[in-house]
């Protein structure tokens, strides 16, 4: 048998590298253990998604039973299962927008292809065919297949691979930290940022858009917080230029930021909202695009047809993780959980504000991060940041590191000891590696 690393084609990994991966094969809460016997808190619940950490019975017994009563069968041609339609059900009961219909399929990416085409297929149906344009941010993170991927504003996911497609076109980062914002109030970033959607709309014709997508809280750019009432602004312009506005909550959906979703929070009101990971607490692949009333009320009187679907849309056994995972969040209200801990994240990480590097400390909910300057360190852009994560996970804390970002996202259930500990791991590596530079 050849090494592990010479078979498998490892995701978001350079296929060069001559190392071994570090490999997980046990769980339990918010620990996970790796093939040499270490253990790690898990800081950012693998992908912000293990949001019930790795040990929870009822998901696992969910997955069991359904696996012992169906399988498999597809949702295709009008023929379902019963647990498809009955976490279409319950996701209708909590939607935070008027709901017409849940389409179901099995990442953040293609719940994202999927809303795009269902845009388009929403403009054809109103005869406007013309409307293929697709807006999203720079930095805003999509997921990686060709239509997502090119929604996807981070070069390195374009890079070898001729993307973006044409017809995806991008709007500055809503980034208060962006040295767009310097100088000016939050108000008046907003209203440069708002100038350059409508630039961008007047110059292309809003009759050759169909749609922006963005995230809540920018994930995998950085753990951006957009400036207070940014996204209000953003509706507005859309609504005027009949653009849909598709929410892309895989990260914020399901409790992250301290509610159910944030589109209820942040006061949105989208025509399409993109769900993933704490969908299923990550057990099983399961996404999904919820739409709103109206998006169906144009659906159902467009071409009749609609050839879109996966084999495994609404998979069974999927959709009874993902209802199981769904009744936990609401009998343990996690997402009041997550509302009364943030402070302890928020507190710990705060200790880190104006300490030597630190430019940045931000959080909200289960969603945090520290941004560091390396300019005065000799490092390169990114150097500090993958340190900062090996010396965490040195001290037994996973983390992710985006640039000199070190983002952190523990499971929805880490307990007030957990959460400080994983600050205290963290702290031990800032010092580390603080060491290792003056050296
Ligand atoms: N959207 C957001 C906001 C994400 O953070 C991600 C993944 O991290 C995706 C979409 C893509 O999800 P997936 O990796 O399941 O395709």
């Amino acid at each position: 048998m050849p090494p592990r690393a010479a078979t498998m084609l490892e995701p978001h990994t350079p296929p060069d590298l001559e190392t071994e991966p570090h490999v997980i094969v046990r769980g339990e809460g918010v620990k996970v253990w790796d093939s040499q016997g270490r253990s790690y808190l898990d800081g950012v619940s693998s992908m912000l998604c293990a949001n019930l950490g790795y040990s929870e019975p009822r998901l696992v017994n969910a997955a069991a039973d359904q696996l012992a009563r169906l399988p498999f069968y597809a949702s295709y041609g009008h023929r379902t299962t019963d647990v498809s339609l009955a976490l279409a059900d319950d996701l209708a009961r909590i939607s935070p927008i008027p709901m017409g219909r849940t389409f179901f399929a099995n990442s953040g990416a293609e719940a994202n292809d999927s809303a795009f085409k269902i845009a388009w297929y929403y403009h054809r149906s109103l005869g406007r065919p013309e409307r293929t344009k697709i807006i999203s941010h720079e930095n805003g993170y999509h997921g990686t297949t060709v239509a997502a991927g090119s929604a996807t504003g981070i070069g390195h996911i374009h890079e070898g691979f001729g993307m973006p497609l044409p017809n995806f076109l991008k709007i500055p980062c809503p980034d208060p930290h962006s040295p767009h914002a310097r100088g000016l109030t939050s108000d008046q970033f907003v209203d440069w940022l708002v100038a350059r959607l409508e630039d961008l709309i007047r110059g292309e014709g809003a009759d050759t858009i169909a749609a922006f997508i963005g995230e809540p809280v920018l994930g995998a750019g950085g753990v951006i917080f957009p400036p207070h009432g940014y996204y209000q602004r953003v509706q507005e312009v859309l609504a005027r230029h009949d653009i849909l506005f598709i929410a892309d909550e895989v990260i914020t959906g399901f409790g992250r930021t301290g509610s159910m979703f944030a589109t209820t929070e942040f006061d949105l009101s989208p025509d399409m909202i993109t769900l993933a990971k704490g969908l299923s607490s990550a057990y099983i692949p399961i996404s999904a695009v919820m739409l709103r009333e109206r998006v169906v009320d144009v659906l159902v009187n467009g071409s009749g047809g609609f050839g879109h679907g996966f084999t495994y849309s609404g998979h069974p056994v999927a959709a009874a993780v993902a209802r199981e995972s769904l009744a936990i969040l609401m009998e343990r209200d996690i997402p009041e959980y997550v509302r009364t801990m943030a402070p302890v994240l928020a507190d710990g990480l705060d200790a880190f504000r104006g300490a030597e590097l630190v430019r940045d400390v931000r959080s909200h909910g289960f969603l945090a991060a520290v941004t560091f300057d390396a300019a005065s360190t000799g490092l390169a852009e990114g150097q500090l940041g993958t340190a900062l994560m090996a010396r965490s996970a040195e001290h037994g804390l996973l983390i992710r590191a985006i640039g000199d970002t070190v983002a952190f996202a523990p499971p929805l259930i880490s307990s007030d000891a957990e959460i400080k500990t994983m600050v205290d791991c963290f702290g031990a590596a800032y010092q580390d590696v603080l060491d290792s530079i003056r050296a």
